[in-house]
C-alpha cells in the first residue's frame, strides 16, 4: 500500500494545497493511505479536521510527513524549508515519488539532488496536452482559474462598467475588451468578460480557435498569416517569423487603441512570451484603460510589463499579476487535486507504483527516475536516457 504525504506549501504567497478532502477520501477508497501536514489545507478552506474526517492522518510537521511518505504530492517545486532545517529535496525519502509543478528551469540543483537520491519525479507542467491526459492537465486547470480572475481584476481596475446599462441617467456604453491569445486562459477571460457584459474581441495566431471564440460571443480578429503551420501537433502555437510578427503587431495596434481593457495570454512553450504590445501602443490608448498581462511570469506580452507590479504610462495601467491561481485557492486546489490524483492513479493503479515509461503521458512528464535525469529543463527527452528503444516519438 502506497503512503501519500501532502505537505504544507512553503513558497511565498502560495495558498493552494495538493489534495483536498474530497479527493483524499477517493484515494483512500482505492487503497492509498494519506497523511497531511497540519495546517496544509487551511488557506484553501480545509482544516485538519476535514482531512481526518476524509480518512487521512495529520502529521505534526514536515520532517515526519516526508519521512513516512512513499509519494509526496505538492503544488510547487521543492524549496529550502524555513523551519525543518533542510531543503525539501533532501526531506523526500530516497526512492520515493514526488509529483508537483517542479519548475525544472529554475530548480536545476533540486532536480539533480532528487535524481541522485533516486527519487522518481513527475512534473505536472510537462503532462502532455493530449486527450487521454485531459483530466491530468493541471496547467489548463490553473489557466482556467487565472483567466477568470484576470477578467475580474481588469473589470475592477477600470473606472467603467463592463455591461451596457440603460439607466435613468441615460445609456452607458459597454466596455471594450481585447483578448490576445485564445488558449485556455484567454478563452476563460473572454467568457468571463462576456458574462459581465463587455464587448469582446480576441486574436490568436491559431485560426482553429476562431469558432470557439465566436461561440463565446466574441469577435475573432483575423490575420492572414498563411498559417496552417502555426499550430503545432502538441496543441501549442509555434513561433512567428519576423515578417509575420510585424504584420501581427500592426493589426494588434489598431485594436489595442480602441480597447478599455486588453488581456494578454500569448505564449509559446519553452520560449520567452512574444512581445505583442509596444510601449508606443500603450501610449496610444485612452487614459484610464488597463492592460492585464497574464504572460508576466514568462517576460510579458507587453513591453512595459513588470512582473508582479503595476506600471502606469500616460494614464494607462499595465498590470502584471503573478500566480493568479493562488488568489482562488479553494477551486484551484480542488481542480489541482483531481488532476494530480488522476496522474497518481495512472502510475500507481492498485495503490502501488507501476511506472510504465513507455506510456506517452509518463514519458512526457517523468523528469527523474532510477537515479537518472530523463527530461531537460524544457521537458525535452535527454538523449540516450528518455528515448527508449520502443518509445514512440512525439504523437
Ligand atoms: P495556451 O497555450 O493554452 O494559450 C496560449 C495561446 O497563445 C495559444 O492559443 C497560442 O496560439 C497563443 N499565441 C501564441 N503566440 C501568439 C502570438 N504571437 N499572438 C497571438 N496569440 C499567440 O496557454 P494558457 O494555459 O492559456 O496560458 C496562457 C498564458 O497565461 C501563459 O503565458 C501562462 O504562463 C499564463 N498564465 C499566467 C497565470 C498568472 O497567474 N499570471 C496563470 C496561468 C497562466
Amino acid at each position: 500500500m502506497m503512503r501519500i504525504g501532502v505537505p504544507l506549501e512553503i513558497a511565498s504567497g502560495e495558498t493552494r494545497v495538493a489534495l483536498v478532502p474530497e479527493v483524499v477520501a477517493r484515494l483512500i477508497k482505492t487503497g492509498f493511505a494519506v497523511s497531511v501536514e497540519t495546517h496544509a489545507g487551511e488557506r484553501a478552506g480545509h482544516g485538519d479536521e476535514a482531512y481526518t474526517a476524509a480518512g487521512a492522518t495529520i502529521a505534526a510537521g514536515a520532517p515526519e510527513l516526508y519521512a513516512a511518505a512513499d509519494a509526496v504530492l505538492k503544488v510547487r517545486e521543492p524549496l529550502p524549508h524555513p523551519s525543518a532545517g533542510a531543503h525539501e529535496d533532501a526531506l523526500v525519502r530516497e526512492g520515493a515519488l514526488l509529483v508537483g509543478f517542479l519548475a525544472p528551469a529554475r530548480s536545476e540543483a533540486s532536480i539533480a539532488t532528487l535524481a541522485e537520491r533516486n527519487v522518481t519525479t513527475l512534473a505536472m507542467e510537462f503532462v502532455p496536452r493530449i486527450t487521454r491526459a485531459q483530466n491530468m492537465d493541471a496547467l489548463s486547470s490553473m489557466s482556467t482559474v487565472a483567466g477568470y480572475k484576470a477578467a475580474l481584476l481588469a473589470a475592477t481596475a477600470i473606472g467603467k462598467f463592463f455591461p451596457l446599462l440603460m439607466t435613468a441617467a441615460g445609456t452607458i456604453a459597454p466596455a471594450r475588451v481585447f483578448v490576445l491569445g485564445a488558449g485556455v486562459a484567454g478563452l476563460q477571460a473572454i467568457a468571463t468578460s462576456r458574462r459581465l457584459g463587455a464587448v469582446v474581441e480576441a486574436f490568436d495566431v491559431r485560426p482553429a480557435v476562431r469558432d470557439e471564440v465566436r461561440s463565446l460571443g466574441a469577435t475573432f480578429v483575423q490575420l492572414d498569416l498563411n498559417d496552417a503551420a502555426l499550430a503545432g501537433e502538441d496543441g501549442y502555437a509555434k513561433e512567428l517569423s519576423a515578417d509575420q510578427e510585424h504584420r501581427e503587431r500592426e493589426l494588434i495596434a489598431q485594436h489595442v487603441r480602441g480597447a478599455d481593457v486588453v488581456i494578454t495570454t500569448a505564449m509559446v512553450p519553452g520560449r520567452r512570451a512574444p512581445i505583442l504590445i509596444t510601449t508606443e501602443m500603450v501610449r496610444a490608448m485612452r487614459r484610464g484603460s488597463v492592460i492585464l498581462d497574464m504572460a508576466a511570469d514568462t517576460g510579458g506580452n507587453c513591453e512595459a510589463t513588470k512582473p508582479g507590479e503595476t506600471v502606469e504610462i500616460g494614464g494607462v495601467r499595465v498590470l502584471g499579476p503573478l500566480n493568479l491561481a493562488a488568489t482562488m485557492p479553494e477551486h484551484a486546489s480542488q481542480m489541482y487535486a483531481r488532476n494530480v490524483s488522476a496522474l497518481l492513479n495512472l502510475v500507481a493503479p492498485q495503490a502501488a507504483l507501476a511506472l510504465d515509461l513507455e506510456d506517452e503521458i509518463v514519458r512526457g512528464c517523468c523528469v527523474t527516475h532510477a537515479g537518472r535525469r530523463r527530461l531537460d529543463a524544457a521537458g525535452k527527452p535527454i538523449p540516450g536516457v528518455a528515448e527508449t528503444a520502443g518509445a514512440k516519438a512525439g504523437a
